[in-house]
Protein backbone atom coordinates (compact mmCIF):
# COMPACT_ATOMS: atom_id res chain seq x y z
CA UNK A 1 0.00 0.00 0.00
CA UNK A 2 1.27 3.40 -0.72
CA UNK A 3 3.20 4.82 2.53
CA UNK A 4 0.87 8.14 2.28
CA UNK A 5 -2.73 7.27 1.37
CA UNK A 6 -3.83 11.04 0.79
CA UNK A 7 -0.81 11.74 -1.28
CA UNK A 8 -1.60 9.09 -3.42
CA UNK A 9 -5.34 9.30 -3.37
CA UNK A 10 -4.93 12.90 -4.66
CA UNK A 11 -1.83 11.56 -7.59
CA UNK A 12 -4.60 9.57 -8.77
CA UNK A 13 -7.17 11.71 -8.82
CA UNK A 14 -4.75 14.21 -10.92
CA UNK A 15 -3.60 11.64 -13.01
CA UNK A 16 -7.36 10.62 -13.85
CA UNK A 17 -8.22 14.37 -14.02
CA UNK A 18 -5.54 14.71 -17.23
CA UNK A 19 -6.88 11.92 -18.84
CA UNK A 20 -10.26 13.51 -18.66
CA UNK A 21 -8.42 16.93 -19.76
CA UNK A 22 -6.68 15.36 -22.70
CA UNK A 23 -7.87 15.60 -25.91
CA UNK A 24 -8.50 11.49 -26.43
CA UNK A 25 -9.16 10.70 -30.03
CA UNK A 26 -12.81 9.09 -29.21
CA UNK A 27 -14.91 8.26 -26.12
CA UNK A 28 -13.66 4.32 -26.27
CA UNK A 29 -10.25 5.63 -25.98
CA UNK A 30 -11.34 7.95 -22.75
CA UNK A 31 -12.57 5.62 -21.09
CA UNK A 32 -10.04 2.64 -22.06
CA UNK A 33 -7.91 5.22 -20.69
CA UNK A 34 -9.64 5.80 -17.69
CA UNK A 35 -10.32 2.43 -16.69
CA UNK A 36 -6.68 0.75 -17.51
CA UNK A 37 -5.38 3.54 -15.28
CA UNK A 38 -7.64 2.31 -12.40
CA UNK A 39 -6.72 -1.63 -13.05
CA UNK A 40 -2.95 -0.51 -13.80
CA UNK A 41 -3.07 1.72 -10.47
CA UNK A 42 -4.36 -1.02 -8.30
CA UNK A 43 -2.25 -4.21 -9.15
CA UNK A 44 0.76 -2.64 -9.64
CA UNK A 45 0.10 -1.66 -5.87
CA UNK A 46 -0.57 -5.23 -4.53
CA UNK A 47 2.24 -6.21 -6.98
CA UNK A 48 4.50 -4.29 -5.02
CA UNK A 49 3.36 -4.85 -1.59
CA UNK A 50 2.63 -8.83 -2.64
CA UNK A 51 5.50 -9.87 -0.47
CA UNK A 52 4.17 -8.39 2.54
CA UNK A 53 0.65 -10.01 2.24
CA UNK A 54 -0.62 -13.16 3.64
CA UNK A 55 -1.36 -15.66 1.34
CA UNK A 56 -4.48 -15.37 -0.69
CA UNK A 57 -7.16 -18.73 -1.36
CA UNK A 58 -8.51 -17.07 -4.25
CA UNK A 59 -6.82 -18.41 -7.66
CA UNK A 60 -7.77 -18.72 -11.19
CA UNK A 61 -10.97 -20.80 -11.53
CA UNK A 62 -12.16 -20.49 -8.64
CA UNK A 63 -15.66 -18.85 -8.53
CA UNK A 64 -17.08 -19.13 -5.62
CA UNK A 65 -17.79 -15.27 -4.94
CA UNK A 66 -19.29 -14.78 -8.50
CA UNK A 67 -22.62 -14.92 -7.67
CA UNK A 68 -22.00 -11.24 -5.48
CA UNK A 69 -23.92 -8.32 -6.68
CA UNK A 70 -20.84 -6.21 -8.13
CA UNK A 71 -21.06 -2.41 -8.70
CA UNK A 72 -18.78 -0.55 -10.90
CA UNK A 73 -18.23 3.10 -12.08
CA UNK A 74 -19.31 4.20 -15.44
CA UNK A 75 -15.48 4.22 -17.14
CA UNK A 76 -14.99 0.11 -16.06
CA UNK A 77 -18.72 -0.50 -17.50
CA UNK A 78 -17.66 0.79 -20.82
CA UNK A 79 -14.36 -0.54 -21.04
CA UNK A 80 -15.97 -4.19 -20.31
CA UNK A 81 -19.00 -3.22 -23.00
CA UNK A 82 -16.07 -2.70 -25.33
CA UNK A 83 -13.96 -6.21 -24.52
CA UNK A 84 -17.33 -7.99 -24.48
CA UNK A 85 -18.14 -6.92 -28.22
CA UNK A 86 -14.14 -7.01 -29.04
CA UNK A 87 -14.59 -10.94 -27.82
CA UNK A 88 -17.42 -11.75 -29.59
CA UNK A 89 -16.74 -10.47 -32.87
CA UNK A 90 -13.93 -13.78 -32.69
CA UNK A 91 -15.11 -17.39 -33.39
CA UNK A 92 -14.25 -18.24 -30.37
CA UNK A 93 -15.78 -15.41 -28.54
CA UNK A 94 -18.94 -15.87 -30.61
CA UNK A 95 -19.03 -19.04 -29.32
CA UNK A 96 -19.59 -17.76 -25.53
CA UNK A 97 -22.75 -15.47 -26.60
CA UNK A 98 -21.72 -13.43 -23.60
CA UNK A 99 -24.13 -10.26 -24.26
CA UNK A 100 -27.51 -12.68 -24.90
CA UNK A 101 -25.88 -14.30 -21.28
CA UNK A 102 -25.27 -10.78 -19.96
CA UNK A 103 -28.54 -9.86 -20.67
CA UNK A 104 -30.48 -13.21 -19.80
CA UNK A 105 -28.68 -12.87 -16.66
CA UNK A 106 -30.13 -9.22 -16.44
CA UNK A 107 -33.66 -9.89 -16.64
CA UNK A 108 -33.21 -12.35 -13.98
CA UNK A 109 -31.50 -10.44 -11.07
CA UNK A 110 -32.43 -6.66 -12.12
CA UNK A 111 -32.95 -4.68 -9.13
CA UNK A 112 -32.00 -7.29 -6.55
CA UNK A 113 -30.61 -6.81 -3.31
CA UNK A 114 -27.17 -8.05 -2.54
CA UNK A 115 -28.52 -10.59 0.12
CA UNK A 116 -30.88 -11.82 -2.50
CA UNK A 117 -28.62 -11.96 -5.28
CA UNK A 118 -26.27 -13.98 -3.59
CA UNK A 119 -28.99 -16.31 -1.83
CA UNK A 120 -30.18 -16.94 -5.70
CA UNK A 121 -27.02 -18.29 -6.47
CA UNK A 122 -26.87 -16.74 -10.43
CA UNK A 123 -23.55 -16.57 -11.32
CA UNK A 124 -22.13 -13.75 -13.47
CA UNK A 125 -22.99 -14.08 -16.70
CA UNK A 126 -18.85 -14.06 -17.72
CA UNK A 127 -17.97 -16.54 -15.97
CA UNK A 128 -17.54 -19.46 -18.07
CA UNK A 129 -16.60 -22.91 -17.28
CA UNK A 130 -15.51 -21.41 -13.86
CA UNK A 131 -13.56 -18.94 -15.25
CA UNK A 132 -13.73 -15.31 -15.43
CA UNK A 133 -13.74 -14.72 -19.50
CA UNK A 134 -13.06 -10.82 -18.95
CA UNK A 135 -10.06 -11.54 -15.89
CA UNK A 136 -8.09 -8.82 -17.78
CA UNK A 137 -10.74 -6.14 -17.53
CA UNK A 138 -12.38 -7.38 -14.23
CA UNK A 139 -13.84 -4.32 -12.13
CA UNK A 140 -12.05 -2.70 -9.16
CA UNK A 141 -14.81 -4.27 -7.18
CA UNK A 142 -13.65 -8.07 -8.17
CA UNK A 143 -10.41 -7.39 -7.77
CA UNK A 144 -10.56 -6.00 -4.29
CA UNK A 145 -12.59 -9.00 -2.69
CA UNK A 146 -10.02 -11.26 -1.61
CA UNK A 147 -10.00 -14.14 0.30
CA UNK A 148 -8.13 -15.80 2.71
CA UNK A 149 -10.29 -19.19 3.62
CA UNK A 150 -12.08 -20.79 0.86
CA UNK A 151 -14.12 -23.17 2.99
CA UNK A 152 -15.76 -19.57 4.42
CA UNK A 153 -16.46 -18.09 1.17
CA UNK A 154 -18.20 -21.58 0.17
CA UNK A 155 -19.98 -21.55 3.32
CA UNK A 156 -21.12 -18.24 2.83
CA UNK A 157 -22.38 -19.12 -0.81
CA UNK A 158 -24.58 -21.65 0.61
CA UNK A 159 -25.94 -19.60 2.19
CA UNK A 160 -24.05 -20.17 6.12
CA UNK A 161 -24.13 -17.53 8.58
CA UNK A 162 -20.31 -17.54 8.53
CA UNK A 163 -17.74 -14.70 8.37
CA UNK A 164 -15.33 -14.56 5.23
CA UNK A 165 -11.76 -13.20 6.62
CA UNK A 166 -11.11 -10.75 3.76
CA UNK A 167 -7.73 -9.07 3.02
CA UNK A 168 -8.16 -5.43 4.22
CA UNK A 169 -5.19 -4.12 2.10
CA UNK A 170 -6.97 -5.52 -1.41
CA UNK A 171 -10.07 -3.82 0.49
CA UNK A 172 -8.24 -0.30 1.40
CA UNK A 173 -6.63 -0.10 -1.91
CA UNK A 174 -9.91 -0.76 -4.25
CA UNK A 175 -11.92 2.21 -1.83
CA UNK A 176 -8.75 4.47 -2.90
CA UNK A 177 -8.62 4.03 -6.57
CA UNK A 178 -12.57 3.83 -7.10
CA UNK A 179 -12.82 6.90 -4.66
CA UNK A 180 -10.24 8.75 -6.78
CA UNK A 181 -11.42 8.00 -9.68
CA UNK A 182 -15.03 9.05 -8.54
CA UNK A 183 -13.47 11.93 -6.91
CA UNK A 184 -11.91 13.16 -10.75
CA UNK A 185 -15.11 12.36 -12.41
CA UNK A 186 -17.38 14.41 -10.28
CA UNK A 187 -14.33 17.32 -10.78
CA UNK A 188 -15.51 17.50 -14.46
CA UNK A 189 -18.64 17.21 -13.62
CA UNK A 190 -20.29 13.99 -14.86
CA UNK A 191 -21.90 11.10 -13.34
CA UNK A 192 -19.84 9.27 -10.63
CA UNK A 193 -21.82 6.98 -8.80
CA UNK A 194 -21.65 3.05 -8.86
CA UNK A 195 -24.12 0.99 -11.12
CA UNK A 196 -25.03 -2.61 -11.14
CA UNK A 197 -22.49 -4.65 -13.52
CA UNK A 198 -24.95 -6.75 -15.04
CA UNK A 199 -27.83 -4.11 -15.52
CA UNK A 200 -25.15 -1.19 -16.35
CA UNK A 201 -23.83 -3.75 -19.16
CA UNK A 202 -26.81 -4.48 -20.67
CA UNK A 203 -27.52 -0.86 -21.27
CA UNK A 204 -24.37 -0.38 -22.38
CA UNK A 205 -24.53 -3.33 -24.34
CA UNK A 206 -27.95 -2.43 -26.04
CA UNK A 207 -27.04 1.18 -26.60
CA UNK A 208 -23.64 2.49 -27.59
CA UNK A 209 -25.13 6.21 -27.46
CA UNK A 210 -24.73 5.66 -23.71
CA UNK A 211 -21.02 6.18 -23.52
CA UNK A 212 -21.25 9.77 -25.80
CA UNK A 213 -24.06 11.12 -23.37
CA UNK A 214 -22.26 10.19 -20.44
CA UNK A 215 -19.23 11.90 -21.26
CA UNK A 216 -21.37 14.84 -22.45
CA UNK A 217 -22.56 14.88 -18.48
CA UNK A 218 -25.49 13.06 -18.81
CA UNK A 219 -25.99 9.82 -16.37
CA UNK A 220 -26.92 7.62 -19.13
CA UNK A 221 -26.47 4.64 -16.73
CA UNK A 222 -28.95 5.92 -14.29
CA UNK A 223 -31.21 2.47 -14.45
CA UNK A 224 -28.49 0.87 -12.79
CA UNK A 225 -27.32 3.65 -10.32
CA UNK A 226 -27.59 1.68 -6.83
CA UNK A 227 -27.16 3.63 -3.78
CA UNK A 228 -25.18 1.60 -1.63
CA UNK A 229 -22.29 4.50 -1.66
CA UNK A 230 -23.31 7.17 0.32
CA UNK A 231 -22.98 9.95 -2.55
CA UNK A 232 -23.55 12.92 -0.77
CA UNK A 233 -21.17 11.95 2.62
CA UNK A 234 -18.57 11.21 -0.11
CA UNK A 235 -19.17 14.32 -2.04
CA UNK A 236 -18.28 16.11 1.16
CA UNK A 237 -15.09 14.18 1.75
CA UNK A 238 -13.74 15.27 -1.63
CA UNK A 239 -14.53 18.67 -1.24
CA UNK A 240 -13.36 19.16 2.18
CA UNK A 241 -9.71 17.58 0.14
CA UNK A 242 -7.66 20.89 -1.74
CA UNK A 243 -8.13 20.13 -5.29
CA UNK A 244 -5.27 18.63 -6.80
CA UNK A 245 -3.19 21.41 -8.58
S1 LIG B 1 -16.51 -10.02 -13.61
FE1 LIG B 1 -15.30 -11.91 -13.46
S2 LIG B 1 -14.40 -11.87 -11.39
FE2 LIG B 1 -16.10 -10.37 -11.41
S3 LIG B 1 -17.92 -11.47 -10.65
FE3 LIG B 1 -17.93 -11.65 -12.92
S4 LIG B 1 -16.83 -13.59 -13.38
FE4 LIG B 1 -16.36 -13.04 -11.24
Amino acid sequence: MASQPFDFFQQMRRGFGQILDSAASDGEAETTALAGRAFGWFESNIAQHGRELEPLACARGCPTCCALRVTATAPEIFTIADYVRKVSATPQGARLALAKRILATDARTRGMAPEDRLASGIACPILFEGVCVLHPVRTLACRGHAAYVAAQCQGAARGEDVTVELSEPHHTLRALVQNALQAALRDKGLAWGLYELNHALALALEDTTRREAWLAGEDSLAPAAVDEADLAALAALFDAMPAPA
